[in-house]
């Protein structure tokens, strides 16, 4: 020891914090703190955490632990912070040191967007980072999406291709600096350039930093009417000028992608005031650092072409959230229809050769970037319902974000349902939910889930011991899991809505939950889907259910909502012609009275499917849910009238109401007094159930409310007669969702020993 003297009343400690701290500016924001209170030591980034020593007097170390949870930046949550005494090293000075990299867990933070700094510094023509696309810096930028491991830095990012320059390098170091130990931090000297490719020719991309001549010409390209595809944080994005009909409808017809409405990202709040109407809720939403498309009802007189929402009164909006993005509007461009770049319902595609090879007849030209996407995430889908945000689709911005579930669990993997899916992993109280994958029908996406399971089980040091599947026996999702080699927990479909609910609004007593939804594989191998649970996460009964209808077809059945029609009115013994051929129709009856290739199902689903087709709406379908929102959108919001129906035991009987709706006039109005039925219809069976188990408490889920009007209508009935309502908000209604609630109820299942 070289004569260092420790001071009396000097004390150390090992303070480690937890929960979204790296990638955040947490070690720079306990650096300048530190060095403001004379503290000495160093801070780091492990993978469990931010792990700081700090020596100084117990008073200062005091307000320093005082003061850390209070001026947290941004971007990072704690969720907790441990401290250790240590023996005092008479240590000079507070440094930022080596991270180091152990068997823990940490959180990682998702990919935020460009924040405001950044943005003025790519639009001011006397900074050196002017019309750079890949600003960023300590406070926004891309996280989740580049990480290859943890701890987070620079070399375990797509950003270690490029050794930052002298300048970037000093703003890392200087501690008064914003892009002080910014990890991803780039300019025009270092970091990611731009390539711009027409499709056809060779594949030979050249990139260069030299960004401002390419953006230049990518809006020339946009503004006469080229399909860009456009390589962006979390995969590529197919984009047109969205208000050019013909270059919408071009695309839209190489996608082939008949109806489902695209996305439209517009220059900012402004413009989307005027394509749309927007409350407080939505232009928050729109804005917030999250970026999400958020679904709004559309001016009828706007500018944006029919062929991007056709039919639609709603069209999904979404700033830009890279400087790349906000560069695209610079000049004449003021909205792009924008939709994920894949064929159909694959996967999204992320490497520059993936997308030039899947989207060669879909898009004119490639705006490729060098900078590697690890991992896939598509633009979330938000919708504002009963002022509140709802998650349609939960991707970029918020996975990986965790779920608490309010206690120590052991460590799971969820698979998931098949549509729409995600899957989830557990550890210590944490649920992280993946972003969207997709539907698992194709080899593609099938391929995408194995590998976000196997990513995310490194990233957050994760190794199962059990694993969590839908019933139905069919899903490749189950049979993934059964594959695994690990105790595997079935879990039925509709308890798994329940519970994603339930964990989401950190719920664990018994609830009532209704669950109205498209298909889910039943206890009694029927097709579930209007049911009412009583239950717990490790448990349920199935108390009420719609009565079971047959259906003729499988799939068809799911497609062509008139066969849904034919069904309803057949049990319900009422005729009523349908716009369907004759000859199909007599098909589907022999079937029906044969019972060839019949199911039976209480999906709430399929009767809005059967109403739609009833009034003309909709006879076939491009997409899930097509029929029920051509339904809601018809309706007359001020029409109150309720239809009959009958609960018989634990079988709800909508027989009446079809038969109303057979005799009675006007689309707007059976549309409304049909989604008035379904509210009232939910409301009475909760008080009867609430009757017999003095249980006040309801949670609603299934992708049957994703539909706002009765959403609304059911919320505001249910609470009309006391009962407490419990919706989802950050995690998907839809089958999104499914895989928090098996992992939820499975942990729970393990936690009681009844598996
Ligand atoms: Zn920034
Ligand atoms: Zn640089
Ligand atoms: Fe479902």
């Amino acid at each position: 020891m070289t004569g260092t003297t420790i001071e009396a009343g000097t004390s150390r400690k090992r303070i480690t914090i937890r929960g979204v701290v790296q990638g955040v500016g947490f070690r720079p924001f306990a650096f300048r703190l530190a060095r403001t209170l004379g503290i000495r030591g160093f801070v780091l980034n492990s993978s469990s955490g931010v792990v700081m020593e700090a020596e100084a007097t117990d008073r200062t170390i005091a307000a320093l632990l005082e003061r850390l949870p209070r001026e947290v930046p941004p971007l990072a949550r704690i969720d907790a912070i441990t401290v250790d005494d240590l023996p005092p090293t008479g240590e000079a000075g507070f440094s930022i040191v080596q991270s180091t990299a152990t068997s823990d867990f940490t959180l990682i933070a998702p990919d935020i967007a460009v924040c405001d700094d950044c943005l003025r510094e790519t639009f001011d023509p006397r900074d050196r980072r002017y019309g750079y696309p890949f600003t960023n810096c300590t406070n926004c930028g891309p996280r989740y999406t580049i990480i290859r491991d943890l701890p987070y830095d620079r070399q375990t990012t797509a950003m270690r291709a490029f050794p930052m320059c002298v300048r970037c390098d000093a703003e890392f170091r200087h501690s008064s600096d914003r892009r002080f130990h910014a990890e991803a931090n780039a300019c025009p000297e270092c970091g990611p350039g731009l390539a711009l490719l027409r499709a056809g020719e060779g594949f030979d991309p050249r990139f260069t930093r030299d960004t401002r001549a390419i953006l230049g010409h990518v809006r020339r390209l946009l503004r006469d009417g080229s399909v860009v595809a456009i390589r962006g944080i979390g995969g590529f994005h197919l984009a047109c000028d969205a208000t050019n009909g013909t270059a919408v409808a071009a695309l839209r017809t190489r996608k082939r992608r008949s109806d489902k409405p695209f996305a439209v990202m517009v220059r900012d709040l402004a413009t989307a005031e005027r394509i749309c109407v927007l409350s407080d809720a939505e232009r928050a939403l729109l804005a917030t650092r999250e970026r999400p498309i958020v679904i709004a009802s559309r001016r009828p007189s706007g500018a944006i072409a029919e062929a991007v929402a056709p039919g639609n009164n709603t069209l999904g909006l979404m700033l830009p959230y890279t400087p790349l993005h906000a560069l695209l509007f610079a000049h004449g461009i003021d909205a792009l229809a924008m939709t994920s770049g894949n064929a159909s319902e694959e996967p999204i595609a992320a490497s520059n050769l993936d997308a030039w090879q899947r989207l060669a007849r879909i898009a004119d030209w490639f705006l490729l970037h060098d900078r590697e996407i690890e991992t896939r995430a598509d633009d979330s889908v938000m919708r504002v319902i009963d002022a509140k945000p709802r998650t349609v689709r939960r991707s970029r911005g918020f996975a990986p974000q965790p779920i608490d579930l309010g206690v120590d669990v052991p460590e799971l993997l969820a698979c998931g349902a098949d549509l729409k899916n995600s899957c989830c992993l557990t550890k210590e109280r944490s649920a992280i939910l993946s972003q969207h994958i997709g539907d698992l029908t194709s080899y593609e996406s099938m391929f995408l889930f194995e590998e976000t399971v196997g990513r995310m089980k490194k990233l957050f040091r994760v190794s199962p011991q059990f694993v969590a599947h839908d019933l139905h026996p069919q899903y490749r999702s189950t049979r993934f899991a059964q594959s695994c080699g690990l105790p595997a927990i079935g879990v039925q479909h509709h308890h798994a809505h329940i519970a994603s609910c339930m964990a989401e609004n950190g719920i664990r007593e018994p609830v009532i939950g209704v669950a109205m939804d498209g298909t889910g594989f039943g206890l009694d191998g029927k097709v579930w889907g209007g049911e009412f649970l009583v239950g717990d996460l490790a448990h349920f009964e199935r108390r009420a259910h719609l009565r079971y209808v047959p259906l003729a077809g499988g799939d068809a059945a799911i497609r062509q909502p008139w066969r849904s029609a034919v069904s309803y009115l057949r049990d319900a013994s009422v005729a009523l012609d349908l716009p369907t051929a004759t000859k199909e129709r007599e098909l589907v009856e022999a079937m029906l009275d044969q019972r060839i290739n019949v199911f039976e199902t209480s999906s709430c689903g399929r009767l809005f499917d059967a109403v739609a087709s009833m009034l003309g709406l909709r006879q076939e379908i491009t997409f899930e849910a097509q029929a029920a929102i051509d339904l809601e959108q018809a309706v007359d919001p001020s029409e109150q009238g309720v239809y009959p129906f009958a609960v018989d035991g634990d079988e709800i009987d909508m027989r009446p109401t079809i038969a109303a709706i057979a005799h009675d006039l006007g689309i707007a109005t059976i549309a409304a007094k049909f989604h008035n039925t379904l509210a009232e219809m939910i409301a009475v069976v909760c008080e009867r159930i609430r009757a017999g188990d003095a249980l006040h408490r309801v949670c609603l889920s299934g992708g049957v409310f994703q539909n706002a009007l009765l959403l609304e209508r059911t919320a505001s009935r249910l609470l009309q007669r006391g009962f407490d309502v419990i919706t989802h908000s950050c995690v998907p209604t839809n089958d999104g969702g499914i895989a928090l609630g098996q992992a939820a109820i499975a942990a729970e299942r393990i936690r009681r020993g009844n598996l």
